[in-house]
């Protein structure tokens, strides 16, 4: 495995793979095994599998975790090697954002709900570096967990509508035994949040069997879910929507594909969950 930490060295070693599929694991790091399945997918499917490495400030708010988002690159680098990363990508911020920012990225659709809506600018922050990164290393696919699926469908917008030629793939939530989705911001819970953070998966689940008993009112598996979560943590609830998918609009019905979504603030960890359901309740695990 060969680490790069300039631009300048990875677009050369592009260059020199010209005729290669590529695919692209774009990840702040602090690996586990979420991470892994993205970059065991991209080998099957691949001749080089390039996984990236940064916390991106843009896509933290003032208040947000950037300073202590959890950080291990000696431990990632081991771990992507193991895993047969073969061209891993660590920048710095100075690497990757030289100059002040002149160019800012609007995104008019799916911003306005879930995440975008609690963390004003985090997407726009987040299209920034990976429009930078997909110019860089030019994979022929990329590969993104559906845990975050509202990023999944905003990415999928930015491909679309700036014309990059590249296949995305959705992959699966890679769940701890007990249902939590693994994640990096998982170490920052105590003990007692970390048995209550189960009730995420299981608060969706009451979800999904409304759906799968018929109910259509999104705001009746709302409420359902709201319930489950009120009483199981004590967890600040910050969002639980129903919404379809990918389109991420409001709708008066489940007769179509949906997302249930849900984000929990605890004392240091703010998580977040979903399933993304067919009409009938049956779970849509990749894309
Ligand atoms: P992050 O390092 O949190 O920015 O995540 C990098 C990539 O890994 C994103 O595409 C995430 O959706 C994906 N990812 C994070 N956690 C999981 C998980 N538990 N299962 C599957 N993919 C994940």
């Amino acid at each position: 495995m060969e680490v790069i930490t300039t631009k300048k060295a990875l677009q050369e070693k592009r260059h020199n793979k010209k005729n290669k599929t590529i695919g692209f694991v774009p990840t702040m790091g602090f690996l586990h095994e979420g991470h892994l399945s993205l970059v065991n997918q991209a080998k099957k499917e691949n001749d080089l599998v390039v996984m990236s490495i940064f916390v991106n400030p843009l896509q933290f708010g003032p208040n947000e975790d950037f300073e202590r988002y959890p950080r291990d690159e000696e431990q990632d680098t081991r771990t992507a090697k193991e895993v047969g990363v073969d061209i891993l990508f660590i920048p710095s911020v100075q690497e990757m954002y030289p100059n002040d920012q002149a160019i800012h990225i609007s995104i008019t659709k799916g911003t306005d709900v879930l995440c975008g809506k609690s963390r004003p600018g985090h997407f726009e922050g987040v299209a920034m570096v990976l429009s930078k990164l997909f110019h860089l290393i030019a994979p022929t696919h990329a590969y993104f967990g559906l845990k975050d699926a509202q990023q999944f469908a905003i990415v999928h917008t930015l491909v679309q509508h700036l014309d990059f030629q590249i296949t995305l793939v959705g992959l699966p939530t890679v769940r701890e035994a007990d249902g939590l989705a693994k994640s990096s911001r998982n170490v920052y819970l105590s003990k007692t949040e970390r048995e209550e953070a189960t009730s995420l998966l299981k608060s969706l689940q009451v979800g999904q069997q409304y759906v799968q008993n018929g109910e259509k009112l999104p705001s009746v598996i709302q409420e359902a879910v709201t319930q489950y979560l009120q009483t199981t943590t004590n967890g600040r609830i910050e969002y639980v929507s129903v919404l379809n998918y990918p389109e991420l609009a409001n709708i008066s019905s489940t007769n179509e594909q949906i997302i249930i979504a849900i984000a929990v603030q605890f004392e240091k960890a703010r998580l977040i969950d979903n399933l993304i359901l067919d009409s009938y309740g049956k779970q849509i695990e990749r894309i």
